[in-house]
């Protein structure tokens, strides 16, 4: 739960780097997309994605659909770990050793909290060395040694050791001095935890995995501070992280809260998309800025975080009363219950994947379509589409759009990125621009 949570708040964060100055890529438009007085959105969009080849396709779809499986697997092979720990009443031992090393109750919680996040790790090895490692690597995706890979992951093992496991303290504090009301009290602690991480995260937590630095070349820092003033962002930096040290993913992001709030761009974009694409990526940035998007989903994260600890509290007794003598496991304050909470978290989880995605996506559209009033460069969004259409299927159904995508798709951004467009030719126009 806990390291889904940092998961969860780490994409919230929306994960996006730096290098030398890259030689400007130019913008490819297709014949069909080009400007005229014959522009049509819709044919506009199809040239767009017939230039993505037979090939590429397949495989982003592979790659894409592939993903909807995993969070099956993923599912099901923890909840596997999680009863296995129960069942085989290796919780209670675990506690057991916990309480024969010290007796205080916070220290025997955080000692049982490194051995149960060492022990998941251990367990759940096989399937991130296949989901985060192999699987990368097969679709082309992976620039990172496996020594590498596997160093940020114990990294990230370390960070969950002592920051979950001060949220996991607290928390059980909590239930055994609040025992009527711990699931508000511990709703109020989680997302206030959640909070400190969001601030945290730009500042102390990125930096332990990628090197972050001030875009240093004008050409593109300038019109990117520029757009900025425009829409009342008081900003004098903006970054650059080296995010291809892991990926060839494209991407950008705004991460902070409360002064720590910081725009950046990844180098795989700089590197690989035009003037144009950096500028549209950057309007879709300032968008989640200026309209609070951080902070509404940190409001929806308190509503959905109410709702889960309701119902941990309840499944808990429930279990509890049911297995609670055969597992070993005394009382809900008792440690050993960490393995049956994230059970019935994972499930809260799982389930809601389509409504936490939706969320998101409906975020990343009006990004989107802030991104287009304020940059005004739809050809450059559509080329930034295309780039992230190499991990994320361009052209799906309607549904699988809305149980699987925290982004539009491909198809939806760049018709909403040609239907700007058309809408907007009279912007060139040098004399009276759409008779404003
Ligand atoms: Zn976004």
């Amino acid at each position: 739960m806990v390291p889904r949570l940092l998961t969860l708040l780490l994409l919230f964060s929306l994960l996006v780097a730096a290098q030398t100055p890259p030689a400007a890529v130019v913008l490819k438009i297709p014949p069909a997309a080009q400007a005229g007085p014959g522009f049509n959105a819709e044919a506009a969009t199809n040239a767009y994605l017939a230039t993505v080849t037979p090939s590429a396709k397949a495989r982003s779809d592979a790659y894409f659909e592939g993903g909807y499986w995993l969070i099956l697997w993923d599912f099901l092979y923890e909840a596997a770990i999680l009863a296995l720990l129960l069942a085989m009443g290796w919780s209670a031992r675990l506690r057991d050793m916990a309480e024969r090393i010290t007796r205080r109750k916070p220290l025997v919680t955080w000692l049982y909290w490194a051995g149960f996040s060492i022990a998941l790790f251990v367990l759940g090895f096989p399937l991130a060395v296949y989901e985060g490692f192999l699987r990368e690597g097969q679709y082309g995706l992976m620039n990172q040694s496996f020594g590498g890979w596997f160093g940020d992951q114990a990294k990230m093992l370390g960070i969950n050791i002592v920051l979950g496991g001060l949220l996991v303290m607290a928390l059980f504090g909590i239930v055994r001095r609040l025992p009527k009301t711990w699931h508000l009290w511990g709703a109020g602690v989680t997302i206030a935890f959640q909070a400190l991480i969001i601030l945290i995260f730009p500042v102390f937590l990125a930096p332990m995995f990628n090197k972050y630095t001030p875009l240093e070349d004008a050409r593109i820092r300038e019109p990117i501070l520029r757009l900025a003033r425009q829409n009342g962002i008081q900003a004098s930096e903006v970054y650059e992280v080296d995010a291809s040290r892991q990926s060839k993913r494209v991407s950008a992001n705004v991460s902070g809260i409360m002064g720590t709030e910081r725009i950046t761009l990844n180098d795989n974009l700089l590197n690989r998309c035009s003037p144009q694409g950096i500028m549209s990526t950057m309007g879709h940035e300032m968008g989640h800025y200026v309209l609070n998007h951080g902070y509404k989903m940190l409001a929806f994260l308190t509503i959905l975080v109410a709702i889960f600890f309701g119902v941990l509290r309840w499944g808990l007794s429930w279990s509890l009363g049911r297995w609670g003598g055969r597992w070993g496991i005394r009382e809900v304050g008792d440690p050993a219950v960490l393995p049956l909470a994230f059970l019935i978290l994972s499930v809260l989880f799982f389930v809601g994947t389509p409504a936490m995605n939706t969320l998101v996506r409906v975020q990343e559209f009006e990004a989107d379509v802030f991104g287009l009033n304020t940059a005004r460069q739809p050809d450059g969004e559509a080329e930034v589409d295309l780039l992230l259409g190499e991990y994320r299927k361009m052209d799906p159904t309607p549904l699988e759009e809305f149980i699987f995508f925290d982004h539009p798709s491909g198809r939806t951004r760049i018709y909403t990125a040609m239907r700007w467009k058309a809408e907007n030719q009279c912007l060139g126009d040098a004399v009276n621009p759409c008779g404003r």
